[in-house]
């Protein structure tokens, strides 16, 4: 069996802490991999041999970023509509719509070539745990395609048939909202493990939203929500209700949201990407984490409202303009987005958990949030195999 050893890890996160030290900082420690798996951590001086050695020379390793909400399947981008919007105007839902238009004209391979360049992309900058949504198609065939092909990237695929009233069935919600769960649902649970829905003014209502939810959770899937992102609403309430591992966005919290989301096993997954992208006023994730919320980030690229697929990049962002340490940022963008997919596997580096890790070009994690835009992903492994 080849097994790598990488030594002399000036600062190594791993998620595996004592309740008094969460984020689980081992200082000169070595990371063992054998396979896909950690199988040792510890001391560099108590280290086991190993067939191949990597001299981290007094870099700072943490686990591969667990990006939980991303719409990396798409055709055309939106550049004019950013441009307008820098100008002045302001962000609303019906942008997807010029999306849908050109992802339903564009062919499997172009498709397969976007998703895959944006998989490849992420990998790049640490991110080694995607999940993609659909939601740029909304007809059956539309939409079962984006998650057939979604599929072929990640095991982490949502249907997101609900992201917007597409404009043949304009004043028709209710409609539309039954061909979601019905035939639309039919051709696409079997690509999907989880469901989602666009509950917002614009979008769909908290009873329209439930009903989604609902007829997911009876084909199998599990439920996550995009909510209160552009105004107060009940999505947050609805998506605890129902179990959902994670509510999105949450620019807009209530008092009795966050109470709520505190008492509950829903994790808030933040997406600054978003604020910074479109202008918003940023949540207090300060406030929000003493306040007793699981929060995770993720960077939401998407053509419209944040094209970013950098977590160091949303991980500045939450520290500078959030109030996270970059301790917390860094615990949000790996633990909580294993968290925000119910996954135990990844965003932590003990014996026996995934082999995901990145070997930053920094001797410690904070200089994640204290240069940004520079290019500190050194090395990346995902599932035991350096692939950077
Ligand atoms: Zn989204």
């Amino acid at each position: 069996m080849t097994a790598t050893l990488i030594t002399n890890i000036g600062e190594l996160t791993t998620n595996a802490g004592s309740s008094e030290d969460r984020f689980g900082t081992m200082i000169d420690a070595a990371v063992l991999i054998e396979r896909d798996r950690i199988a040792w951590t510890g001391a560099t001086a108590d280290a086991p041999d190993a067939d191949e050695i990597v001299d981290a020379a007094g870099r700072a390793v943490i686990p591969g970023f667990v990006d939980s909400h991303s719409h990396i399947i798409f055709g055309g981008d939106r550049a004019a509509e950013f441009e307008a919007r820098m100008a002045g105007q302001s962000y609303a839902a019906g942008g997807i719509r010029s999306t849908v238009a050109a992802t339903r004209a564009a062919t499997d391979e172009e498709l397969r070539t976007r998703v895959r360049g944006m998989v490849d992309e992420m990998l790049a900058q640490g991110t080694t745990t995607i999940e993609i949504k659909s939601g740029y198609g909304l007809d059956v065939a539309a939409e079962e395609r984006l998650v057939r092909l979604a599929a072929e990237v990640t095991s982490e695929v949502t249907f997101l048939g609900a992201h917007v009233v597409p404009a043949e069935y304009a004043g028709r919600a209710d409609e539309y909202v039954d061909l979601v769960t019905g035939e639309m649902l039919d051709a696409c649970a079997p690509h999907a493990k989880w469901i989602d829905v666009f509950c917002e003014t614009g979008a769909f209502t908290v009873e329209q939203s439930r009903r989604v939810l609902e007829a997911g959770i009876a084909r199998g899937l599990m439920p996550r929500v995009h909510a209160s992102q552009l105004g107060p609403g009940e999505g947050v309430r609805l998506a605890i209700e129902l179990g959902a591992a994670s509510v999105d966005h949450g620019t807009y919290l209530t008092a009795p949201d966050m109470e709520a989301l505190a008492a509950s096993s829903t994790v808030l997954t933040l997406l600054p990407g978003v604020e910074f992208s479109t202008r918003q006023p940023y949540p207090d994730a300060r406030h929000l984490i003493d306040s007793g919320v699981t929060v995770a980030l993720a960077c939401d690229t998407n053509p419209g409202s944040s094209f970013t697929s950098s977590m160091p990049f949303c991980i500045a962002v939450a520290v500078r303009d959030m109030g996270m340490t970059p301790a917390e940022a860094i615990w949000a963008a790996t633990a909580g987005g294993a968290r925000a997919l119910r996954r135990d596997d990844v965003g932590v580096l003990a014996p026996g958990k995934r082999a995901d890790l990145v070997l930053l070009d920094a001797p410690t994690r904070v200089h994640l949030a204290y240069r940004p835009g520079v290019p500190l992903v050194r090395q990346v492994w995902k599932d035991g195999v350096a692939i950077r």
